[in-house]
């Protein structure tokens, strides 16, 4: 039996508010252990919570930027159950009216682009987080406490299965990740955190409409962890399936040192946290002026800026796509562009040099050794002729590891084009004498022979003559 595979993510995105969604201790990331509480956070009785202003409203700009349609009555629900790194012993979420709902995003397939639909969006606050002795919890004697991270804000962003593949699955994420950043609600650095998914996979007969029994992956925080464990949760639902078992509904754990999902338990339905309204807190009520204010905030979106930039450069949409995938891209290639470069050229150059030399070093844009200025310079001096493109990659590579500007390099390094005539004429005259069998064959009537004789110069002059210099002295030599 061939079998279609049905993703649907809800992922976890951190906002970058100064503090706390229900009181005002600090959000920042990497404090000694349980500095960053006080009774609000910590549960203690006798307290009460207030919601974070900022967080409604980069909930709604969130909402917005996917075009979701905003609750303008909104409430906190309590999702009740017991585990040490929640201190309250309930979880102040979203359940029946969240924020936002019904929003869609597009992304890129092999197929062509495809529209994601939203869910909702909900607003909640982390858990604590628990610091085990050893490696895992199964290997420790005890386990410490941090409740630096309770009540730090989250969005849960929830999207229908339309996902059919790992690599969707990507796209989709990648996409949201692009949009909060754009917009600045959140620093999405995944290795902190700051952004994890809860990943659903099913299994259902090719042709079939009805959604099969799935599996629930929480907290991946990878793109590379992502595809793997969709990959394999795949093949281990099809090698059940076509056994003629089936697939138990249960929470599994994604473990990527092996390579593999464990299971952790049966899948919770909602029922079994008791959901109620949450009375501490009153329900969030937003008008359409407030909303539009929001709105006109917004910065251009990803899609808005690849269509942009496709139409004023020139891009193709392949090009434009990957120039805005990100918002560190995005900047990048505005600097290069602000700084008077061929936007071409440049579009060329970080797909080209820079990408794959940030990948080998697996380095993220916003660190990369040659800034977009220094890669302007460079791209200047291959316009106005004073290096080939090929001299250009020596250029490049001196950048990523000095800190001199391309003009430097290329004089230190003598690696000026020559445009001189009378100097390459020399080396021409040379060239042509020490080479008659091209020579013969060019004026024997094959016209590809002067490539050879081309080679020969460019090789002589070390890469630095001008080559449509040598190649118009060559034709007129040779008649
Ligand atoms: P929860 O997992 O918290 O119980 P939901 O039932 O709303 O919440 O589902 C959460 C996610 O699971 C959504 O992204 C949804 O698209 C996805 N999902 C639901 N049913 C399936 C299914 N049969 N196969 C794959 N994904 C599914
Ligand atoms: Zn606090
Ligand atoms: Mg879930």
């Amino acid at each position: 039996m061939d079998y279609e595979a049905v993703i649907g993510l809800e992922i976890h995105c951190e906002l970058k508010t100064k503090t706390k969604i229900f009181c005002g201790c600090p959000t920042t990331f990497g404090a000694d252990q349980n500095t960053h509480v006080c009774p609000v956070c910590l549960g203690l009785p006798g307290v009460l919570p207030t919601v974070n202003k900022r967080v409604v409203e980069f909930a709604i700009k969130a909402g917005l930027a996917t075009n979701c349609e905003i609750n303008k009555y909104s409430k906190f629900d309590r999702k009740n159950y017991y585990y040490p790194d929640l201190p309250k012993n309930w979880q102040t979420s979203q359940y029946d009216l969240p924020i936002a709902i019904h929003g869609h995003v597009d992304i890129d397939t092999p197929e062509g682009r495809k529209t994601i639909r939203l869910t909702r969006i909900h607003m909640e606050e982390d858990a604590g987080k628990l610091v085990h002795s050893g490696n895992t919890i199964k290997d420790s004697a005890s386990s410490d406490i941090d409740y630096n991270r309770t009540g730090v804000p989250l969005l849960e962003i929830v999207s229908e299965p339309d996902l059919r593949s790992a690599e969707e699955a990507r796209a989709y994420m990648e996409k949201i990740k692009a949009i909060m950043e754009y917009i600045d609600v959140s620093n999405c650095r995944m290795e902190e955190g700051n952004l994890r998914a809860d990943v659903n996979v099913s299994l259902r007969p090719v042709g079939s409409q009805e959604l099969g029994t799935r599996t629930e992956m929480k907290n991946i925080n990878s793109f590379k962890g992502l595809v793997d464990a969709i990959n394999y949760e795949i093949e281990r639902q099809t090698e059940v399936l076509d056994e003629g078992g089936f697939v138990r509904q249960e929470t599994r754990t994604w473990d990527p040192a092996q390579g593999i999902t464990l299971s952790m338990r049966s899948k919770e339905n909602a029922h079994d946290y008791r959901y109620m309204p949450e009375p501490d807190l009153p329900p969030i009520v937003t008008s359409d002026e407030l909303i539009e204010k929001y709105r006109t905030e917004l910065p251009e979106l990803p899609d808005a800026r690849r269509a942009r930039i496709e139409k004023d450069y020139g891009l193709s949409d392949y090009d434009a796509g990957i120039l805005t995938s990100s918002r560190a891209m995005a900047e990048y290639f505005d600097a290069a562009v602000a700084a008077g470069a061929d936007a071409k050229l440049i579009a060329n150059w970080m797909m080209g040099d820079l990408a794959k030399n940030l990948n080998a070093e697996e380095l993220d844009i916003k660190d990369s050794p040659v800034e977009p200025e220094r890669l302007a310079g460079m791209i200047k001096l291959i316009e106005k002729g004073t290096i080939s493109s090929k001299i250009a990659k020596k250029v490049f590579k001196e950048m990523w590891s000095s800190k001199d500007v391309p003009e430097k390099i290329v004089k230190d390094k003598g690696l000026v084009q020559i445009t001189d005539t009378k100097a390459i004429e020399a080396i021409v005259d040379k060239v042509i004498a020490d080479n008659p069998k091209p020579v013969a064959d060019y004026q024997g009537g094959n016209k590809k022979a002067i490539g050879a004789l081309v080679g020969q110069v460019m090789k002589a002059s070390r890469g630095k003559a001008n080559p449509q210099v040598v190649n118009k002295m060559l034709a007129e030599k040779l008649g």
